[in-house]
């Protein structure tokens, strides 16, 4: 499989390279030149199969000539192994054709770790057969850092360069990242926002001086190694719940619109995935998008739900790809004008295609909060604030009662104990291997919001 790039001005890719990659060299993103089939056939056969030999069968049309069979299978077991869980990704049946699927088995609790446990092993085993080491630099907001560090954590050939924003993550957070002491794991509390801190890690990446000095790499969620990882649940939510016939509907919380994303991909593929919810928090650029087929930037409010506090959709640049035939040039145009001005706007034959899968709706902290109680109440379920605006998008939306809906649970409710503790009362625990996480050592280093500071502390670092 190759990989062509949303804006058609970057060399062609296998998906080694891809992964290595990350952002195409034209600015846009990689996706593959066509998508792979999932017939009929191949999902009567796969009914029954355990999560990892059915994440073999997804994934190895994505990968396979770039990574040889046996590997890709020790990859994936390597990967969910890290899960405290069997089945990965487990899903309950609420009643009434509604079902919950738990993405928040892996080691820090929250849906990132099952594409980026894939992506760690995948990096590691790539670097390896190439001879090359990457250092990796990342800013992040809470869930995405500590998903990598953990994917990351004791890798020869990899050095992890972590940015947050000093005093504005969760404790929980923070301690997911700081209490990670093996020796290639490096992390930078600025003092500044995340903005300052995605600025830091462009700034550093735009520096061609520094980049000579040191083979860059990002695991943000424009690299499609995790889109393609998270395409897995999909198709697995939909064999046990509608079965090999469909077909399904989801309803994902959104932010940077990696994960919704993926199951457009499963549904490209031949998936009958018959509806497609995308639940927005305050920050609704992407609800007022399907309501207006205006896309318009605004500015950030913090919210419940902080992974999904942003205004800007990254990985929604590879859906606008297909919606315009996947036209580089047009697709360059639109992200041209929208970078320039803050908007762009589809036309309404574009819109209407988009909205034939994609619904979408928008939720405040109050209504957040009202929806973990309604679960808590009703089913017994404790929905971390990501997860309820999910709920809550899937109830108001869904099409057809007939149809099962998948609610895609993105964190586990201990990560985000405030907001769980006022809607319900009741203060959630960490698992077992985490309670301890209040008391272990940190390492973390404090550093002005300063470009040639981080370049310093990297370049001594690495000599
Ligand atoms: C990152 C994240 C999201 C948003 O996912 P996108 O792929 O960015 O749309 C939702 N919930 C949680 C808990 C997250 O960490």
């Amino acid at each position: 499989m190759n990989y062509i790039s949303t804006r058609g001005a970057a060399p062609t890719l296998p998906f080694d390279d891809v992964l290595l990659t990350g952002l195409a060299s034209d600015g846009g993103l990689y996706v593959p030149e066509t998508w792979p089939a999932i017939t009929p056939a191949d999902l009567e056969a796969w009914a029954d199969l355990s999560y990892r030999e059915l994440a073999f069968r997804v994934l190895h049309p994505f990968i396979g000539g770039s990574i040889a069979d046996d590997d890709l299978e020790g990859i994936i077991d390597r990967a969910y192994a890290a899960f405290d869980d069997p089945d990965v990704a487990p899903i309950k049946d609420l009643g009434d054709g509604l079902h919950l699927m738990e993405l928040f088995h892996g080691p820090t609790l929250a849906f990132k770790d099952v594409a980026m446990q894939f992506l760690g092993h995948a990096f590691d085993h790539v670097l390896q057969a190439k001879d090359q080491r990457v250092v990796i630099i990342g800013a992040t907001s809470g869930d995405t850092g500590s998903a990598a560090i953990e994917a990351c954590r004791g890798r020869d050939a990899i050095e992890v360069f972590m940015l947050h924003p000093h005093g504005r993550v969760s404790e929980v957070q923070r301690r997911q990242m700081t209490t990670v002491l093996a020796p290639n794991i490096h992390n930078i509390a600025i003092d500044g926002t995340f903005d300052d801190c995605q600025d830091l890690v462009k700034a550093a990446f735009n520096d061609a001086p520094f980049r000579a000095r040191h083979p860059l790499s990002a695991v943000n969620s424009i690299n499609w190694a995790r889109v393609v990882a998270q395409i897995v649940y999909y198709v697995w939510a939909s064999l046990r719940t509608a079965g090999p016939g469909g077909p399904c509907a989801f309803a994902v919380p959104t932010g940077n619109f990696g994960n919704v994303l993926a199951a457009y991909a499963a549904r490209q593929m031949g998936l009958p995935v018959s509806q497609l919810v995308v639940g927005s928090n305050r920050n609704d650029i992407l609800t007022r998008f399907f309501d207006t087929g205006a896309m318009q930037m605004g500015e950030v409010h913090p919210t419940l739900s902080p992974s999904m506090d942003i205004q800007v959709s990254s990985n929604f640049e590879r859906l606008l790809f297909d919606l315009l035939d996947r036209d580089g040039a047009a697709c360059t145009e639109t992200m041209d004008r929208f970078r320039a001005s803050g908007r762009f706007e589809v036309s309404e034959a574009t819109l209407a295609r988009a909205r034939v899968l994609f619904d979408s709706a928008a939720y405040d902290d109050e209504a957040t909060k009202a929806t973990i109680r309604r679960f808590f109440e009703l089913h017994g379920e404790t929905l971390d604030p990501h997860s309820a605006v999910g709920a809550a998008a899937a109830l108001d939306r869904r099409r057809e009662e007939a149809v099962p809906m998948v609610v895609v649970a993105t964190a586990h409710p201990a990560k985000f104990p405030d907001a769980v503790e006022a809607a319900t009362g009741e203060r959630p625990a960490l698992p077992a291997h985490l309670s301890d996480l209040l008391e272990r050592e940190e390492r973390c280093t404090r550093l002005a919001n300063d470009l040639g500071a981080l370049e310093s502390l990297i370049d001594e670092t690495l000599t």
